[in-house]
């Protein structure tokens, strides 16, 4: 018995850490997916499922945040809604889906959503300070998403994570709170949704009932704990996407699950007003609050 214990112990030293998949990579893939259409790439970083006609999800499991960009398609453009982690290359993906003009836009302007923006041409940000200092690109942000126990299985051949950083990018169009973008057969609304950053947005698809939620909304702990975040913004901004629930369909959140239903909006809301109000405890993560509820929860400083 003993013997068996020290050749368990010696073996496990013996292994490189990184043959150890992480827990969360272990959980994968999150049943949701198994629901979905997914559509076959030539890509081993990016999965693509397509959610509704025209509206194809561009997931990235293999590193921790789980980022999923969206390809919104008209007769005339596309619109692609965040372009993930600049790990792998999504205009590559995107060229595949679709040989329509691409607008990019942003659901916010951290690390993890705008890392393909430089691929792009066609640029539609927010009109913040937060949105022009993040164009300018930057590097620590990027290098801790590769921390120990971030990334689950290989990294795309080529990438140097040694030289990974976000790079700048040029903003060709400004926007503001309530601005439409008609992509032809297919109208999307910007909804301002400060909280998260000061840049957030939510994009509304009136006709279809879909409202692609960023940042402010999605299955698992949402970050509220960084220094550009502000709580009351969020609460405000929450109140506004809540008010839309009865025109919606099917909510299309920017991490994790592709698929939330929107009676989770006025759940969210009334959740966060709790934790506002101080009626919530709660539990330390990673030296961070996390307040706790079914299927989400708020992680804050
Ligand atoms: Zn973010």
């Amino acid at each position: 018995m003993r013997n068996f214990f020290l050749t368990f112990l010696v073996l496990s030293f013996a292994l490189p850490a990184h043959a150890e998949e992480p827990e969360w990579c272990r959980k994968l893939p999150r049943p949701a997916y198994a629901k979905l259409e997914r559509v076959a790439i030539a890509d081993n970083w990016f999965e693509v499922y397509k959610i509704r006609p025209g509206v194809f999800a561009i997931y990235e499991p293999h590193q921790f945040e789980e980022v999923i960009s969206y390809l919104i398609l008209g007769s005339d453009r596309a619109l692609l809604f965040d372009t993930g982690m600049g790990i792998g290359n999504i205009k590559a993906v995107v060229d595949k889906l679709t040989h329509l003009p691409v607008i990019v836009l942003n659901s916010h302007t951290h690390n993890d959503h705008v890392g393909d923006n430089w691929r792009f041409e066609n640029i539609y940000a927010m009109d913040t300070d937060f949105t022009r200092t993040s164009a300018r690109g930057s590097r620590a942000d990027a290098q801790a998403e590769l921390a120990s126990g971030s990334v689950c299985g290989a990294l795309p051949a080529g990438f140097d994570a040694k030289d990974y950083s976000t790079k700048p990018f040029h903003v060709s169009h400004w926007l503001h709170d309530g601005e439409t973008i008609a992509l032809g057969g297919r109208t999307v609304k910007v909804i301002a949704t400060p909280g998260h950053t000061p840049d957030a947005i939510a994009l509304l698809d009136e006709k279809n009932g879909l409202l692609f939620t960023g940042d402010s909304f999605y299955l698992g702990p949402i970050y509220l704990y960084r220094p550009e975040t502000d709580l009351d913004a969020y609460v405000a901004s929450m109140q506004r996407l809540a008010a839309l629930t009865p025109r919606l369909h099917l909510l299309l959140p920017s991490h994790n699950s592709p698929v939330a239903d929107p009676s989770y909006l006025p759940k969210v809301l009334m959740a966060i007003q709790k934790v506002q109000r101080g009626e919530v405890k709660p539990v330390i993560t990673d030296g961070k609050h996390e307040y706790v509820f079914e299927d989400f929860s708020f992680l804050m400083k």
